[in-house]
């Protein structure tokens, strides 16, 4: 059986030798000191300060919409997981869907303009697949209309543009580390901000709102996490460089293998450092995909239509709004497995398969 994905697991050792430090210290939770370590290290490997560690990525989400006091109207792309418009809904704001663009599957900033309107606050962007948005035209789109801009980057751990890493553009960062993702730590998430204000403000935002022991200064929610993830994450990260580097050959074959298959890859924004985490195309046609999938399912080969249906039309607490490249990219779009133990000799049989059951 090959899945679309496998969660990485450390050498069992090394986790155990972080989860015993919890008999020592009796801190379960409540940024102990695992939790603090952890933000340490990730701060230094992704060269980021005001870096927090939350619950999941999706309380990262709510609590940056929180936190800039968003209302009204927030533009956001309908070509990503369902986290990305369930938390404007969650917090009490208008999704307005911006269609995508052809390329690089990620919104189209082309189309932004058009969407704003007086009760517009904001636009949630997604880095599809961990692949950058134009942040530039974005940026300059947002200052102009004086938009806030969130970016949602639970798929881009570790990319960076330009040497920087892209956690640091717009007003907040969000990653998730769940076990599905890149890098994880069972559950988790990261948000991050370079406004040393609003860093404060979610800071005592991810703990109920509490200023000292007995005074608050902000609305807050319990955004913490445990010091049994913290481990976890810890446990990961010395193997995260190497997981992208084999991953990257990983994606090489597979694009070697399917230069002749009918789809084609989405484009990846100029200079790039990637981190591979996930291999999508788009194929020639839906019915070449579901061709395709069934013909891999029945060797048990399991891929993925990431992320299908469009959350445009899909919702049954939103209106249905069609989107023409959207829709069509939504039905062609499929994930090739890939994780670390991958073999070259298991793309190579994906891949042959695969080119066999071209119409
Ligand atoms: C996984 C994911 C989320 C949610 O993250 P969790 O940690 O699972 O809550 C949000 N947005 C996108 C694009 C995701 O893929």
């Amino acid at each position: 059986m090959i899945p679309v994905t496998k969660p990485f697991l450390p050498p069992k050792e090394e986790y155990l030798e972080y989860i015993s430090t919890v008999w020592d210290t009796q801190w379960l939770t409540n940024m102990g000191p695992l939790s603090v370590q952890l933000e340490d290290k990730l701060s230094n490997f992704l060269k980021l300060e005001n870096l927090l560690y939350v619950t999941n990525g999706t309380i990262a989400l709510q609590m940056a919409i929180k936190a800039l006091n968003l209302g009204g109207e927030i533009i956001t792309t309908p070509f990503s997981f369902i986290a990305t418009t369930s938390s404007i809904v969650w917090e009490g704001c208008t999704p307005v869907f911006v269609d995508i663009d052809e390329n690089s599957l990620n919104i189209d900033p082309k189309k932004i303009e058009e969407a704003i309107t007086e009760k517009t606050t904001a636009i949630l962007a997604t880095h599809v697949y961990g692949n950058p948005c134009d942040v530039v035209a974005i940026e300059e789109i947002a200052k102009k209309h004086k938009l806030k801009v969130i970016y949602d980057g639970a798929h881009a751990f570790g990319v960076e543009i330009n040497d920087r890493s892209i956690f640091e553009y717009g007003d907040i960062s969000i990653c998730s580390l769940h076990a599905t993702k890149l890098y994880h730590s069972t559950e988790g998430g990261l948000i991050i901000t370079k406004d040393q204000k609003l860093y404060s403000k979610l800071k005592s935002m991810r703990n109920f709102g509490f200023a000292g022991p007995e005074s608050f200064s902000e609305l807050g929610i319990n955004g913490k996490n445990s010091e049994f993830h913290a481990a976890m994450g810890l446990a990961n990260l010395p193997y995260i460089e190497g997981i992208i580097q084999k991953r990257g050959e990983l994606s090489a074959r597979y694009d070697a293998n399917l230069a002749e298959f009918k789809s084609r890859k989405p484009q990846w924004y100029h200079q790039t450092l990637q981190n591979y985490a996930y291999y999508p195309i788009v194929l020639e046609s839906e019915a070449l995909l579901l061709k395709c999938s069934d013909f891999l399912k029945k060797r048990e080969i399991f891929v993925r239509r990431y992320f299908y249906p469009s959350l445009a039309t899909s919702l049954p607490y939103l209106p249905n709004k069609s989107l023409n490249i959207t829709d069509d990219v939504s039905k062609r779009v499929l994930c090739l497995p890939l994780y670390v133990d991958l073999t070259i000799a298991e793309i190579d049989m994906i891949c042959s398969l695969m080119l066999k059951c071209t119409d």
